[in-house]
């Protein structure tokens, strides 16, 4: 038995960041982990292999698509399946062997096996009982399925799966037009699967701003992305080989069945809490199954606290992290705080999908007067030279204040992009104070610079 003043449970972006932010505080601290590596979903079967692969299958995408454009002639790569499965595992390892080595340079304490909590400041591992003055659940979430859908792993896949095949499908079908299900239907397209996505609602990435949903949606199916829209899943089965799934579109309620080698169920994640024991010690729940915490991440349990995909708001890894490192402060007796209204999301696709703030619909539906400024890559020298002139920077800002309410890019290094916007709402900044900074010619950033501009008297580029 050991004490600690903090143990954390889960070793996601969540946990880790948590566990050395704890020990850079001075506090004692260790961290239970179950998976054989450190790093969590987002290290081992989310964020890091998905955008190994997103990158592989962009440089072959670029190598068919235009290289010759550029001059560059020969034989295009074709793909060694088993190669780019072993570039996303190094990948992997490189990353999740480098939480192991912050771990130890932090003096944080790596618990292996699975935790559960049989009294409040107690952490058991197989029959070890630690003690902590403060424990922090960060356990993840879990791929969810739909009733009628079965995950095997091999022919009905969830993403974990999808990063694992055997061999390239002939045929894919995802379900779900989320941020996951697009990543993994893009990367195989490109290795030349046939993919058709189909989602129940009528446009792509529920959530995102209207105009980026439409033009997205517009860029993947050029890319050869089939959609069925608006059609609710009723079943798939599965056999050894093949999987047939039937839909229902929502329209005229007429079924259909389609064929695939593999079915990609991409439907969202749940909270995952199986055998910590916080029924047993009265941890309240949201009705979603999350973790119920206060501003400051503590539980009704005194001592307890929880952040991460396991508790409310958006499940994404840098919002895991930013949690993690303010929930160590408090425990430090620190002031910690997360700005939820400034978390960027990006899609990272090809081009890339970013947004920070609020959309234009959230803005109408709220009421509030603003104005949006504009700017097609199209106009952005930098993108025309390396064929991705598609697509564009919207920014929102408050009609009388000018203040920067929200920004959607769809386009290249989105996802990079969308940080100055993120910089500028923190402090407040309006849309002539990123219209008046001066930008490196020639960038993709000019883009933003440009929409910006169009909030004010005008973009110069269009
Ligand atoms: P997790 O990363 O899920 O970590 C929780 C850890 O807790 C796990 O390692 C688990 O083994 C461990 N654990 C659970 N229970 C116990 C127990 N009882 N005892 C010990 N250990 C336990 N997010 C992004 O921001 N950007 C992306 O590009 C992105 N891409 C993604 C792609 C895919 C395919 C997937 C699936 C997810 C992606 N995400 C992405 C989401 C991101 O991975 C999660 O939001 C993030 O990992 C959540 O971090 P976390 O620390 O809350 O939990």
């Amino acid at each position: 038995m050991a004490n600690y003043d903090a143990i954390i449970i889960g070793a996601g972006p969540g946990g880790y960041v948590a566990a050395i932010r704890c020990a850079q505080l001075g506090l004692k601290v260790a961290c239970v982990e179950g998976r054989e590596t450190l790093g969590g979903t987002c290290l081992n079967v989310g964020c890091i292999p998905s955008k190994a692969m997103l990158h592989a299958s962009h440089m072959l995408h670029e190598a068919e698509h235009n290289f010759a454009k550029m001059g560059l002639k020969g034989k295009s790569p074709s793909v060694d399946f088993k190669q780019m499965l072993a570039y996303k595992d190094e990948t992997v390892e490189g990353n999740t062997k480098g939480i192991e080595f912050l771990f130890k340079k932090n003096k944080v304490d790596w618990i292996k096996g699975w935790a559960t909590i049989p009294a409040a400041g107690q952490v058991k591992v197989g029959e070890e009982v630690h003690n902590a003055k403060n424990i922090i659940v960060a356990t993840g979430s879990e791929a969810s399925s739909l009733p009628g859908v079965e995950i095997d792993e091999k022919i009905v896949i969830s993403s974990t799966g999808a990063l694992e095949l055997p061999k390239v499908p002939k045929k894919m079908v995802v379900i779900g037009a989320g941020v996951i299900g697009l990543e993994l239907g893009s990367v195989y397209k490109r290795l030349g699967s046939d993919v058709t996505v189909i989602e129940y609602m009528d446009v792509v990435t529920p959530g995102m701003d209207g105009e980026v949903q439409k033009t997205f949606q517009r860029m993947l199916k050029k890319q050869g992305l089939e959609f069925i829209m608006g059609a609710a899943v009723q079943g798939v089965e599965a056999t050894k080989t093949k999987a047939k799934v039937t839909y229902k579109l929502k329209k005229d309620d007429s079924e259909t069945t389609v064929d695939a080698d593999v079915v990609l169920v991409a439907t969202g994640r749940r909270p995952y809490v199986d055998g910590l024991g916080l029924e047993a010690l009265g941890v309240e729940m949201t009705q979603r199954g999350q973790i119920k915490t206060d501003d400051h991440w503590a539980t009704n349990v005194k001592g307890l606290y929880a952040i991460g995909d396991v508790i409310e708001g958006p499940m994404l890894a840098h919002k895991a992290e930013d949690e993690g490192m303010a929930c160590a402060e408090v425990l430090a007796g620190n002031h910690g705080h997360v700005n939820y209204g400034v978390i960027p999301g990006v899609i990272y696709t090809h081009p890339e999908v970013a947004s920070v703030g609020a959309t234009e619909e959230q803005l109408k539906e709220a009421g509030r007067a603003y104005k949006v400024g504009k700017f097609p890559f199209m106009g952005n020298a930098r993108a025309k030279a390396v064929f991705a002139g598609d697509g564009f920077v919207k920014l929102l800002a408050d009609k009388d204040t000018d203040r920067v309410l929200g920004c959607h890019i769809i386009g290249p290094g989105a996802g990079d992009l969308i940080h100055e916007i993120c910089v500028a709402m923190e402090f407040g900044a309006s849309a002539q104070d990123v219209a008046l900074t001066c930008h490196a010619h020639p960038t993709f950033s000019e883009a933003v610079r440009e929409a910006a501009l169009a909030c004010g008297d005008g973009a110069i580029h269009a």
